[in-house]
Formats: structure tokens, C-alpha cells, sequence
């Protein structure tokens, strides 16, 4: 077993570093991996320039093949571009890739050619419509009705929760072409400026704005946007949850860096005459962050290398989710802990420490063991048959 990069892998992150700290504007302190962020005032000006600079390097759906946008690399290339981006905390990792993988698996000919360059060159974003009021854990009670015309489909309906909605040009919407609860599901590319469609936006505990209710009133889908058989989704929704969850590693990798930042903080900071980092309880705790964010590296690694020989990600990618979503809780609540009195304060205040970035990750967190998948859903997939082989519960 070897457990290194090879040679042209590290001086390919090496490239990568390079490019963010040119790319990145100095002193950058850093944004969630996903789309929440950009929500703020100038940061999706910021990150849409992001993504078409990693376009322009081709690393955006880097492993797919070269007709389609991609370059055709290795699955670790592709590792170590979102490694670096989520410990950067760049603007510019979305929704689009996982959607685009899930067209090069599913998709024709012509949709691969029709999607995935735009995607490849950091042009096209995408939101997923999957949860409703009463299908989140339940996905498979998606109610959002599709009906079958001459010229195309027709969708009446909700979906809630969609990041990014407001800014997409497409979405992956699931939704019912039959009565069958698992065997009735389809799946649409949706031009998400279509006559008919109307959003909500939602403000999350961060005071961000990043994802609605969308509203789908007689919205006209042409065939050709079907992705998949029709009442074949329960396929793409198996694929699409194993690549949601591994929203788990980002994390895990963005949140490395706090805890870098966080131990340069006890070493620097005075308290009755004694820095922070001498203090055995903080010593501790930070250590056992330290033991849990190599833990979901190498978690990661393992996870990478099923995928890269064909194998079932399922239950690793699902213990991915759980470790990520639960540590970074755990650092924002030490992280507050430790600035004591600043860990609250806004990122204007003249008194913030680290920037403010330890309170933004308390409360962004605390999503963190619902967006993708809950925790309890990731533990049932983890007990399951393709990890513990329980029985189905109750
Ligand atoms: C920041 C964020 C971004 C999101 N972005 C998107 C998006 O882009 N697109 C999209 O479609 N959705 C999105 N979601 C929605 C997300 O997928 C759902 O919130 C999630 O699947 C849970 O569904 P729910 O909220 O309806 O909770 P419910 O399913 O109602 O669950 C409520 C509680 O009951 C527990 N529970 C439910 N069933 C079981 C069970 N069988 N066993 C044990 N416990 C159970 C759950 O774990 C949870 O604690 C996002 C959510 C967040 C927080």
C-alpha cells in the first residue's frame, strides 16, 4: 500500500497552490465550500470569475473525457483540486460538477455535448431540486407532478431548499411521471428561466440568503431534458446521494485550515500572563480536532480510491458525512470557547478576531448534519446493506 502522491501529482498541487495564491485576494480568510457564501455583497462576482479561471485551467469536471470539456485525469487530480479549493476556502466549488457527472453517466449523447462543456468552462451553474415540504429524508415522496404531452412534459409543483436557485441557469429536477412511490420518479434538466417557475429565497441562520422555494406552475420541459429513463430516477438518486455526502470531506479540509488558524490564535494570545496554547485543556481539545481531521483525510483517501477502482461509496462516502458535519461543529464550539467575548462579534466590528470566520462556522454548521442527507439518514446507509448489512429498521 503507498500512501503518497506521486511525484507529477504533488507538482500538480503544487500548480494548484500557486494559482490560488495568485487567484485569491491577500489576506483571504476564506468562504463554506458550496454556493451559501456568494450570497454575499461582491462574492459572486468574485466567484464567478473563480470559476471561469478554473475553467480556463480545465479543472472543472477535470476527470471527464476530453469531447466533453474535460482532460480526461485521474481521479486523484481531481482530489487534489477540491482538496486545495476547500482549504482555501475559495468561491467557486458548486452544485454544477456533481450535476455533470451525473449527465456523463446518464446522459445522451447529445446532452453530454449540449451540458457539459458550459459546465467545464465554469459558465453553467446548476441547483438540485430534490427536497419538497414532505419529501427531505423521504425523497422518494417527491409530489412535484411531471405530465407527459405531445411536445414535452409539463411540471406542476414545489420543491424547497434549493441552493442557489435564484442564480441557476438549470436545475436537476426530480420529479413524478407515476403513482409508484420508488418506481415513479424522473429526472429533468430544467431551464430555470422558464415561463412559470417562481422562487422564495430563504434566509438561513447565517443571515444569507442562498436558497428558495421554487414554485413550478405548468412549466414546459422538452423531451430531450428528460435525463434518464422516465420512472427510472430511483438510478440517478442512488448516484446523486453518494456524490451529495461527499459534501462531508470540503468540510473536513476547510476545516483544517480553522484549525490552523485557531492554534496560531493560542500561541499569540496573552491570558493571565500565559499564552492560550499552554493551557491543558485547550491543548487537548485542539488536539483531539487535529486526530479528527486526519482521521476524515485519510477517510477521504479511502473513499477516493473506491471510487477510482469502480467500487460501492456508499457507506464510506455516508461516515464521511457524518465525521465532517459533526467536527466542524465541534470546532466552531471550541473555536467560540477560545476567543471568548470576540468569537461572536461581526466581521465589521473592530474587535473580531480571525476575521469572524470562527462565528460564521458555528452557525453555518449547524447545517452541515442536514444539507446533503442528515445524519441520522447517513447512520441508516451506514448500518445498511452496504455497510454494517442490518436489516432495515422499523
Ligand atoms: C444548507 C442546506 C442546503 C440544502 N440544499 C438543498 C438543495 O440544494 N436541494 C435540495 O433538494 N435540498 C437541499 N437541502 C435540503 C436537505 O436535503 C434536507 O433538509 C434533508 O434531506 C432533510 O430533509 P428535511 O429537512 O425534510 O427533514 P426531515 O426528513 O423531515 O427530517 C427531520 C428529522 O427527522 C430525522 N429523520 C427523518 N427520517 C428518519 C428516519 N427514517 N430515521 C431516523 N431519523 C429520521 C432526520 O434525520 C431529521 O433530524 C438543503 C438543506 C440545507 C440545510
Amino acid at each position: 500500500m503507498e500512501f503518497r502522491y506521486t511525484a507529477e501529482e504533488e507538482a500538480f498541487r503544487k500548480e494548484v497552490r500557486d494559482f490560488l495564491d495568485r487567484e485569491l485576494p491577500p489576506g483571504w480568510l476564506g468562504i463554506d465550500p458550496g454556493p451559501e457564501e456568494e450570497y454575499k455583497p461582491g462574492m459572486f462576482e468574485m466567484a464567478s470569475r473563480m470559476r471561469r479561471r478554473l475553467g480556463e485551467k480545465g479543472w472543472i469536471g477535470i476527470t471527464w473525457p476530453k469531447e466533453y470539456g474535460g482532460q480526461g485525469a485521474s481521479v486523484w487530480k481531481q482530489v487534489i483540486v477540491l482538496q486545495e479549493l476547500a482549504y482555501r476556502g475559495s468561491p467557486g466549488c458548486d452544485a454544477a460538477v456533481a450535476q455533470g457527472d451525473l449527465i456523463l453517466r446518464f446522459g445522451t449523447e447529445e446532452q453530454k455535448k449540449r451540458f457539459l462543456p458550459p459546465i467545464a468552462r465554469g459558465e453553467m451553474k446548476w441547483t438540485i431540486g430534490m427536497s419538497e415540504p414532505n419529501a427531505g429524508t423521504d425523497t422518494f415522496n417527491v409530489q412535484l407532478k411531471a405530465v407527459e404531452e405531445a411536445d414535452g412534459y409539463v411540471l406542476n409543483g414545489q420543491k424547497i431548499w434549493s441552493s442557489d436557485a435564484q442564480r441557476a441557469h438549470y436545475g436537476m429536477v426530480y420529479a413524478r411521471t407515476d403513482a409508484n412511490k420508488h418506481m415513479g420518479l424522473s429526472v429533468f434538466m430544467v431551464d430555470m428561466k422558464s415561463p412559470g417557475i417562481t422562487m422564495r429565497p430563504i434566509v438561513q441562520t447565517t443571515g444569507v440568503a442562498a436558497f428558495c422555494e421554487v414554485f413550478f406552475d405548468n412549466v414546459k420541459v422538452p423531451k430531450e431534458n428528460l435525463l434518464g429513463k422516465k420512472n427510472g430516477g430511483i438510478e440517478l438518486l442512488m448516484f446523486a446521494f453518494g456524490a451529495e455526502r461527499t459534501y462531508g470531506l470540503f468540510v473536513i479540509h476547510n476545516s483544517k485550515r480553522y484549525l490552523e488558524q485557531l492554534v496560531q490564535y493560542c500561541r499569540e494570545t496573552i491570558v493571565d500572563g500565559q499564552p492560550l496554547a499552554k493551557n491543558p485543556l485547550i491543548r487537548s481539545r485542539l488536539a483531539q480536532l487535529a486526530i479528527d481531521i486526519e482521521v476524515g483525510i485519510n477517510m477521504g483517501h479511502e473513499m477516493s480510491w473506491l471510487a477510482a477502482s469502480g467500487q460501492s461509496t456508499v457507506a464510506k462516502s455516508s461516515q464521511i458525512k457524518v465525521h465532517g458535519g459533526l467536527l466542524s461543529q465541534r470546532l466552531g464550539n471550541l473555536g467560540q470557547q477560545i476567543l471568548g467575548l470576540y468569537g461572536p462579534l461581526d466581521e465589521e466590528s473592530k474587535w473580531v478576531a480571525l476575521g469572524g470566520r470562527i462565528k460564521h462556522v458555528y452557525l453555518s454548521s449547524l447545517s452541515f448534519t442536514i444539507a446533503g442527507g442528515t445524519t441520522e439518514t447517513s447512520k441508516n446507509h451506514i448500518a445498511g446493506r452496504e455497510g454494517l448489512g442490518l436489516p432495515k429498521q422499523l
